[in-house]
């Protein structure tokens, strides 16, 4: 019998009432783990109206109490690192030291936002005319919305709810039904850690929930992170009912390879950022650019040995460089991929289809697979696929690599691998994407930096934590002030300049 999952509304966990549920699976065996209750309309709106009566209470504690909840939410998420990394794993199918990854790069975003006292202090204006001083305040929306992916269920709610929580705001959170315990389990931790119930809600569903966040009249901003189609849907449809929004997509993150690059370190990260999470990485290497035949030859060679001795094993196995995929579906989905790209005429070096685990021959399970003379017109190249996948587009000279993910749709993520430091300052300088590597290879940058892709990987124009998320999380309100001095100036009937 699956165990019957919850939501988190109000400081406790409580039963779905709609009477739907999705699977959650074991990804490592296959088998259905729970099942997690899909919301309907009047859940999502009981959970929105308790997370906008919360909010006000909230937003009155100064600043440095909000920060001291999260100062000790990350200790408690510290205390119990290993088991929300073993929980993460079990529903993601990542394996256990890289689901440490996803609730650390969680972590670093909370650490960011427990400086919120200095974050929102506001400007200043002194004498900006006569007597007239002017000055600016940042204050909460109110109620912000959070719609999260499958592939980070710790890091990636966190990088949403973190900032909007300590700038005054309630925060709803619709994670991903795919792996939903680690969301509700860190919502418990809030709670331990002092948040007041009902700031930080978490309703699972669907569409059907997403629909009526998008629609909620409490609801004051969404934040969405998945599929790009979706992305844009989220984006227009929060727009049409008066919310802000930021809402970044999918990726087809390349790495132009340089043939003055150290070739052993180029294929020492394209190995980790292609197939590390089975590619399951909004910021995975998913196109490799060598620049000139030999550089292409050598890496070719290189890359071929080094996918053959991937070792796949359960999120469990700790010699395993990565897990089985999701789901089912996604299993699927990945295993047309290869059989399209074989059609399109790309050569297939190393094929992943059809490999099985021994003991787990139900688990979504997939080898590393690595094309060569793939060609932008393909679709493996257009689109994202998503899984343990590596393309190679072999480019003539720069000027073609720099095209190549300057002219692609998606705009997440680029690296290049040089020496020189001319050709990589160019490169940042004229490439078409949010977020680019030099040397490295997955430029996920830090928390108080911000994360965000261009084009079809981002819609919106703030990007995740660092000084965007304060911006994203507040409303500016400005104050022009003057206090009576005797003088008396009668009415003025022309509009005030500084002149
Ligand atoms: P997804 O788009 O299928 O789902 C994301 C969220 O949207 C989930 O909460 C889901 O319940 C909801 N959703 C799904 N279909 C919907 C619909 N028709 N209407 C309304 N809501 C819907 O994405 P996923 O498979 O969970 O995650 C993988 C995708 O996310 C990849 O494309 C990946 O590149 C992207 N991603 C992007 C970033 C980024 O920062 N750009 C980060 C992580 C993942």
């Amino acid at each position: 019998m699956a165990n019957e999952l919850e939501h988190f509304i109000g400081g406790k966990r409580v039963a779905g009432t709609s009477g739907a549920y999705g699977d959650v699976f074991d990804p490592n065996t296959g088998r259905v783990q729970s099942r997690v209750p899909l919301a309907s309309v009047e859940e999502v709106r009981a959970a929105t109206a308790n997370a906008a009566e919360a909010q006000r209470e909230w937003a009155a504690q100064n600043p440095q109490k909000r920060a001291r909840v999260l100062m000790k939410f990350l200790q408690l998420c510290q205390d119990e690192m290993d088991s929300l990394a073993r929980l993460l794993a079990s529903e993601h199918g990542k394996t256990v030291p890289d689901a440490k990854g996803d609730v650390q790069r969680g972590l670093e975003v909370v650490e960011f936002a427990a400086g919120i006292p200095h974050l929102l202090k506001g400007e200043y204006s002194e004498g900006a005319g006569t007597g007239i001083d002017v000055y600016s305040m940042r204050q909460p929306l109110g109620v912000a919305a959070g719609i999260t992916p499958f592939n980070f269920p710790a890091m990636i709610p966190l990088w949403q709810a973190a900032p909007a929580i300590a700038c005054g705001n309630s925060f709803v959170l619709k994670p991903s039904e795919r792996d939903p315990s680690v969301p509700l389990r860190l919502a418990e931790l809030f709670i331990e850690a002092g948040l007041p119930p009902g700031v930080l809600n978490v309703v699972n569903g669907d569409k059907t929930a997403v629909d009526a966040v998008l629609t909620d009249p409490d609801i004051d901003a969404v934040g969405f992170v998945g599929s790009s189609d979706i992305a844009e849907y989220i984006y227009s449809t929060a727009a049409a009912h008066g919310k802000r929004a930021q809402c970044f997509g999918g990726a087809k993150n390349h790495m132009i390879i340089m043939p003055d690059a150290d070739l052993d370190g180029a294929v020492d990260a394209l190995i980790g950022a292609g197939y590390g999470s089975a590619g399951e990485r909004c910021m995975a290497i998913s196109v490799a650019v060598p620049v000139g035949e030999p550089t292409a030859n050598a890496l070719v060679d290189k890359l071929t040995e080094r996918v053959e001795q991937l070792r796949i094993g359960t999120s469990f196995d700790e010699s395993a460089d990565f897990g089985p995929l999701v789901t089912r579906e996604a299993h699927q989905k990945v295993t047309d991929y290869i059989g399209v790209g074989v059609e399109e005429g790309a050569e297939l070096l190393v094929d992943g289809r059809g490999y099985r685990k021994e003991g787990h021959e139900d688990g979504f399970f997939m080898g590393g697979s690595l094309f060569d003379h793939v060609t932008p017109d393909m679709r493996i190249y257009q689109e994202e696929i998503f899984g343990p996948v590596l393309s190679v587009v072999r480019a003539a000279d720069y000027e073609e690599a720099l095209r190549l993910p300057s002219e692609h749709e998606y705009g997440n993520g680029v690296a290049i691998f040089t020496r020189d430091g001319d050709t990589a300052r160019e490169f940042a300088g004229r490439v078409d994407t949010g977020m680019v590597g030099i040397n490295v290879p997955i430029p996920v940058p830090i928390a108080y930096h911000t994360f965000g892709g261009w084009k079809r990987s981002g819609f919106g124009d703030l990007n995740q934590h660092g000084p965007d998320s304060i911006r994203f999380y507040t409303q500016t309100k400005t104050v022009t002030s003057r206090w009576p001095s005797g003088r008396k100036e009668g009415a003025s009937f022309s509009i005030p300049t500084m002149d």
